[in-house]
């Protein structure tokens, strides 16, 4: 993992020119560090990413923006999809219904591992790996459709241009058999009810939603403003299922690099293999960030080397007190 050192941390987030500042510096760290990692070759539909692509958009409540870089290039949302169903479960199902078929402890293991689900406990860990999405996802199958929760995410992203990409849906379907292995193995635990392969299959489609950086950041931001959509007024989550959301990306939303990123960064976040994190920031401000050369834990490089930067030069790790 290449990270920039650390320095003296000293800029307010009242004086805009040095907000900008820090964040192309930011902006630049990410794009360099972006040549050390390499994109996702395992879904064969985004080995055509272009690995030096890289995007930052930051969105305040106040309507300011920061843009940097290729923010406008539509990609595969993937494992950010999570937080999305996980917003739509809550709403419709409640927090005590969501947490009594899946926990809300980090993993240490891969996002795809299998291991503790047959060896330790036959729920899921977390809703931010993939058995604990697809268990989510068993709870939504029977009521939501593919539109209905597409609707959502347009709404919570506040982008009405985001679609289904068919090729990275038709791609993952094809070379899926990982995620429908931990869905049948939770239906055979008992722990999931409903039909694996129609649960996995509206897995796959909310992890081949089309977004940009600057849509990521609008979920974000929305996350950011408590479950509210700052323009709109309009309320689309409560707040303590937002707190609830915010809570399980800090402690999981990085996959078995979230320790460190809770160390370094500090933020609420989350990732995909697509190359894309958001991540929810005082302000209050949503960070949408797009670099699909990844770390070895399938983590956005240039993502993550600017998001530490930025919090570290702005003060905004959750534990910097001032
Ligand atoms: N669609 C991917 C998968 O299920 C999502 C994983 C990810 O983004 N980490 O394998």
């Amino acid at each position: 993992m290449i990270y920039p050192t650390y320095e003296q941390a000293d800029i307010s987030l009242q004086d805009p020119a040095a907000v900008r500042q820090v964040f192309l510096e930011g902006y630049e760290n990410g794009l360099s560090a972006c040549q050390y990692g390499a994109v996702a070759s395992y879904i064969p539909e985004l080995a055509k990413a272009d690995g030096s692509a890289f995007g930052l958009y930051a969105w305040k409540k106040d309507g300011t923006i920061l843009d940097l870089g290729d923010t406008t290039t539509r990609f595969s949302i993937q494992s950010i999809s999570k937080v999305i169903n996980l917003a739509v479960a809550l709403k419709y199902r409640g927090f005590r219904d969501v947490f009594s078929h899946v926990l809300m402890e980090p993993t240490g293991d891969a996002f795809n591992s299998i291991l503790k689900l047959d060896m330790v406990e036959s729920r899921p860990f977390n809703p931010m790996i993939n058995a604990g999405a697809i268990q989510v996802m068993s709870l939504l199958e029977p009521e939501f459709s593919f539109e209905d929760l597409l609707a959502f995410a347009r709404e919570i992203c506040l982008d009405e241009e985001i679609r289904l990409n068919e090729e990275v849906y038709r791609s993952e379907a094809e070379t899926g058999d990982r995620n429908r292995a931990i869905a049948w193995l939770l239906k055979s635990k008992e722990v999931m009810q409903g039909n694996p392969d129609r649960i996995t299959d509206l897995y796959f489609k909310m992890c081949s939603l089309n977004v940009t950086a600057k849509s990521l950041a609008g979920l974000g931001l929305v996350l950011a403003c408590g479950g509210l959509n700052p323009f709109t007024g309009k309320h689309l989550i409560a707040p303590g299922y937002v707190r609830t959301i915010k809570s399980v990306m800090f402690t999981c939303g990085l996959y078995d690099e979230s320790g460190e990123f809770g160390v370094r960064v500090g933020l609420p976040a989350k990732s995909g293999v697509g190359g894309g994190i958001v991540c929810s920031a005082p302000g209050p401000m949503g960070i949408g960030l797009y670099g699909p050369a990844l770390d070895p834990k399938g983590n956005s490089l240039g993502g993550l080397t600017a998001l530490e930067h930025i919090s570290h030069r702005l003060k905004l790790h959750v534990f910097d007190y001032e």
